[in-house]
Formats: structure tokens, sequence, C-alpha cells
């Protein structure tokens, strides 16, 4: 076991970890040494996947507000969002995108020049700053570039992180297991920065990366700190079949119409008002009535779909916004969208739920900070709107960077305990060493399989009780699992096998949460409960670890100008 120290270890390399990174180095003008950790290359984080577009009021004399913003996120949000979060958003969304334009980054442009803007579901303003379809891409890009001026910041990639150690309450440091080499490593710091990414790959059928297993959050959630609402999972409308793989919102945003087996726009039946564009839990409900009502084209895999038509917008159109979801249509569907339409279904998207924390993203546990997609504080509330989680990994990126790298600096560096790296280092080597029977790959498949059919766009009791009871099962076999790998360089097997066990804590937190909300709000929408139940429900979700399962409590939700109301569109 090698052991090093910095003064800040950030654990997650995407847009919210890159720009925490900035965040610190500067706020610490070149002091503090600070580590980026990423269990891939730097510019292969999810991130890089973001289409459509970030969120940000730009244009008031045309028309939009910050209030707007606000009130668009809050009803989004199906009323489950905490409000002072969503006013902080709003309020630093603008500087971020200037940010983002100082330091290079080549937004799409109106012919005056001007930073262009798109609609998106649910926000009443076109307020989607763009750069094309490829907008995650080019924001870590110019985010990476910057970050090249910052000698102070050490790169760990391709680093597994394997353990996070805590103590009365206090952060103590990171365990990894370097790839290329197969060498442990222990990471000691005075403060963390947890920008490890979502769980999108609980499920098959989803936009994620093979890489989005929810690590970061089973990791705080063993080390004692609490997961909130972890029962919303968004479902994108718009999910490429058989693939999963995402057709941006950007695609109905620019013009698209969504269209059943008999060429209807079957959403007149839906959100009159609204169409293609209302919020996602909304459309995502409505493609699956159609598709239950037998007016879908019907799939031999299941995987029945209903059509995105963007003929009507024109190759020209196409071709200078949509080039990538072409692309994608084309290699992955073979399908010209400017021909045919596109063949798609909803499809697992995003975690709204995430580590527990305060305005700031500071988490319970002392030293320990969340932001991105792994935190929850809760902007996104039952369901995020479209472009507000690149913006959310910018602003609360710098509000974590900022106030850990303030942290690290007045504060010293808390002891390792010993114990903790060698228990660590003896559970990867009986791992490495199982004679167990079961296969990863199998329990995995099982796993996303059991996601797919029981805590899905709909949701029962029973399907949940029996996910339940069947994530149990999993858990249990993966007790006994076998490496076919026993080697330490790059062994994949190894890595498999401890993400599967990250999966399975975070699932039954997932199914734990849904099952015991009684009620439908947002992407949570349980047919045995199908109104929302805001004498009884609306809190949010706390799950703590016991060791027979999470425990569940609740919080208060921060109501600071707008009480619910009947959400129509
Ligand atoms: C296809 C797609 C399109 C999207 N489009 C948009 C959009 O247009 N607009 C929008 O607002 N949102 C969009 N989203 C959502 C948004 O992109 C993500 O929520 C956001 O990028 C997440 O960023 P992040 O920094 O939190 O995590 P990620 O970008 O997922 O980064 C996670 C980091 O953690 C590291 N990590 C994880 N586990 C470990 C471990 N065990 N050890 C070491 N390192 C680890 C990874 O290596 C990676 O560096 C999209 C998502 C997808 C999938």
């Amino acid at each position: 076991m090698d052991t090093v120290t910095h003064d800040l270890v950030i654990f997650g390399a995407g847009l919210a970890g890159l720009r925490a990174a900035l965040a610190a180095a500067s706020a610490s003008r070149g002091k503090l040494d600070i580590a980026l950790v990423s269990k891939v290359q730097l510019m292969r984080a999810h991130s890089v996947a973001a289409e459509g577009g970030t969120a940000a009021v730009l244009r008031p004399e045309e028309g939009d507000s910050l209030e707007l913003h606000a009130w668009d996120t809050v009803k989004g949000s199906d009323f489950l969002a905490d409000q002072d979060a969503v006013e902080l958003f709003v309020r630093t969304m603008p500087e971020e995108i200037l940010h983002l334009e100082h330091w290079g980054l080549p937004w799409s442009r109106r012919p005056d020049g001007r930073i262009a803007q798109r609609p998106f579901g649910g926000h009443s303003f076109p307020r989607a700053v763009y750069a094309a379809d490829k907008t995650g891409f080019f924001e870590m890009q110019t985010l990476y570039d910057t970050l090249q001026r910052h000698a102070e910041v050490t790169r760990y990639d391709e680093c597994f992180v394997t353990a996070l150690v805590a103590a009365d309450n206090v952060y103590r440091g990171l365990i990894a297991i370097d790839m290329k080499s197969g060498r442990m490593l222990a990471l000691r710091s005075q403060a963390l920065i947890i920008a490890s990414g979502g769980a999108g790959r609980l499920y098959n059928f989803t936009t994620y990366s093979q890489t989005v297993t929810g690590d970061g959050l089973a990791l705080a959630f063993r080390a004692g700190a609490p997961l909130k609402d972890m029962e919303f999972v968004q479902f994108h409308p718009t999910g490429l079949v058989p693939s999963g793989i995402l057709i941006s919102e950007a695609a109905r945003g620019d013009g698209g119409y969504l269209i059943n087996k008999d060429g209807e726009r079957f959403l007149e039946r839906y959100a009159p008002q609204r169409m293609e564009l209302a919020p996602r839990d909304i459309i995502s409900r409505s493609m699956m009535t159609e598709i239950e009502a037998g007016r879908a084209y019907p799939r031999p895999d299941g995987l029945d779909h209903l059509l995105l038509d963007l003929r009507h917008l024109g190759a020209a159109k196409i071709n200078e916004r949509l080039p990538f979801i072409r692309e994608l249509a084309i290699k992955f569907g073979g399908i010209d969208p400017i021909e045919q339409p596109i063949p798609v279904r909803p499809v697992a998207h995003y975690s709204m739920g995430g580590i527990h924390t305060d305005l700031r993203g500071a988490t319970p546990v002392r030293g320990i900070w969340a932001a991105g997609e792994a935190a929850c504080v809760s902007i996104h509330g039952a369901n995020r709107l479209g472009t507000n989680s690149t913006a959310e990994c910018l602003a609360w990126g710098r509000f974590a960077g900022e106030d850990a790298a303030r942290f690290a600096a007045e504060n010293a560096l808390p002891p390792l305990p010993e114990g903790a790296v060698a228990d660590e280092e003896r559970r990867l080597h009986d791992l490495l060493r199982t004679e167990g029977t079961e296969s990863p790959y199998e329990i995995r498949a099982a796993l996303q399989e059991t996601m797919d059919r029981s805590v899905g766009v709909f949701r029962t009791g029973e399907g949940l009780t029996g996910a339940l009871a069947g994530i149990k099962e999993l858990a249990d076999r993966a007790r006994r699992l076998r490496l076919a790998d026993r080697g330490r360089v790059y062994n994949t097997d190894l890595i498999t096998c401890l993400e599967l066990q990250n999966m399975l804590e975070i699932a039954e937190v997932v199914v734990a949460g849904a099952l015991a909300r009684t009620e439908s709000r947002g992407a949570q929408a349980r047919r045995d409960f199908p109104n929302r139940d805001d004498q009884r429900w609306l809190i949010h979700t706390m799950a703590a670890r016991n060791l027979d399962g999470p425990r569940l409590g609740s919080l208060p939700v921060a109501i600071t100008r707008w009480e619910p109301v009947e959400r129509t569109y």
C-alpha cells in the first residue's frame, strides 16, 4: 500500500469534479495541493456525453427572469425541490456561463454573435445554452484546458476508489486501486469532494455509460453519509431503440414531434399546451400509456417503440443543430433522421437523489462535500428539468471547491486509522482469491433486468416488494463471487465485482424508498397510489445504513415562495 498526502482530494473528474478543482485552485491561489481521482481517463467521464445544453437566464430584456427559471424548476420538481437551493442555483448560473465563455467555450451563437439559447422541456423560456448537440463535451474540454494552468492539481487517472474512510463522523481518507499497476493507494487529505456521478447503470436500458455505477453513493453511504430521495429515477422520453443511447431533448426543443403507430401526435391527449416540451416525467408516462394501449410498434424483445419525427425540420437545420443526433441514429439505429423517424421509448436517465448536502454542498460528515449528480442538495426534487444538471455540476462544483479549499487551508490532516487500510487490503485480497461460483456479470444482468421490469416509469407495491426480495437474493449470491482473472494489472473482473457490490447497495435504497413512498410525485408514479399526497409526503426521503438494510427517515422541504399547486402543462 502506497500512501500519498494532499490538501484536498476530489473523487470524480466529470463536470462537477473539474469545476470544483478549478474553484479550489483559484480560491487558494495555487497554495493548495489538489488531487483529482478518476476511474477512467479524464475525458471519459459521462459528462462528455451531455448533449442538449445548460440552463441559465441570459435575456431578462427579452422576457426571461430568475424568478421564472426558479418557478419552472420548482414546478418541474413536483414541489419537492428545496426552494432556497433553487434560488441560489438560478442566481449563480448566468455568471457560470460567462466564466466558461471567458475560458473559451465555443457556444453556439445567434447571427448577431450573442450566445444562442434553445427551448427545453418544462422551461417556459428558451434558456438552454448549448454548443450544437455536444454541450457536455465542449464544457469538459474547456474546463480541462483551463485546468492545465494549475500545476498544483495532480491527476490520478484509472484509479478506482474502493473505500472512503470516516471515523467519529469525520473524514479520514480514501483507498483506491491503481488499475494500471494493481497497487493499492491510501489518499490522505484534510478535505474531500465527492463528484462521482449518478447510478444510471442500475438499469440495462439506460442512456448512461458502463462506468456510471453509483460507486461514490455506496461508499459515502457505508461511511455514514445519508442518501436522500433515491427513489426518484428520471426516465428520459427518447432512448434510441434498442441500445438506449440518448436522443437529446434538443431534438424536441428544436421542433421534433413524437408520434404513435397511428401517426398521431399523441401528446395532445396528455399535455395539450406544452406538447413535446412538457417535463420528462409527464412525457415518459404518456409514452408508456400509448405503448401499453397497443399504439406503438411492437418488437419481439419487448422494447415496443414510438417515433420521434424530425423530417419536417429539414436537412440544413438537422445538420447544423443536431449533427450528433443524426450520427447516432445512423450508426446505432441504421436510420437517417432526415429521411425517416427515429424509434424511441422511455429510458432510465438520471438520479435525482444522492448524497444529502446542505445549501453549499457540505455533507453531514465533517470534511466531506458532494457535488454534481452524486449529490442531492436538492434542486431537482422529484423530477429534474433538462439542462439543469450540467448547470448544477457547475454551480455546486464551484461552491464545494471554494468551501472545501478554505476548510483544507484551515484544518490539520486527520489521522487515517491504521486498521482501515489493512481491512480494505484484506477485503480486496480475499475477493481476488475467493473460490465462489457466482459470475458477477450474471448477477449484474439479473439486477438490471429486475430494475427495468419493476422499478420503471410506473411502479406498484407488489412489483417493488418482489424487486426488493430479488435484490436481497442477488446480494446474497454476490457473497459467493468467482473472478476469472486473479491478476492485479487492469483487472476488470475485480472492478466489475466492486461496482456490482456498490450497485446492489444502492438498488436496495432506491427500491426501499419507492416502496415506502405511497404516493405519485414527479418520476415516482405508483399505480396503487396515483395521486400526490402533500399531507404525508411533501418530505424528502432520507436513508441511513443499517446492517440489515437502509433505515428510512425524512426531512422537510424548504418552501420559500411557492406553495404546491396542481401541476398541469
Ligand atoms: C447521454 C447523456 C446526455 C445528457 N445530456 C445532458 C444535457 O444536455 N444537459 C444537462 O444538464 N444534463 C445532461 N445529462 C446529465 C448530465 O450530463 C450529468 O448529470 C452530469 O454530467 C454528471 O456529471 P458529474 O460530474 O456529476 O459526474 P460524471 O460526469 O458522471 O463523472 C463522474 C466521475 O467520477 C469518477 N468515478 C466514479 N466512480 C469512481 C470510482 N469508484 N473511483 C474513481 N473514480 C470514480 C468517474 O471516473 C468520473 O470521472 C446527460 C446525461 C447523459 C447520460
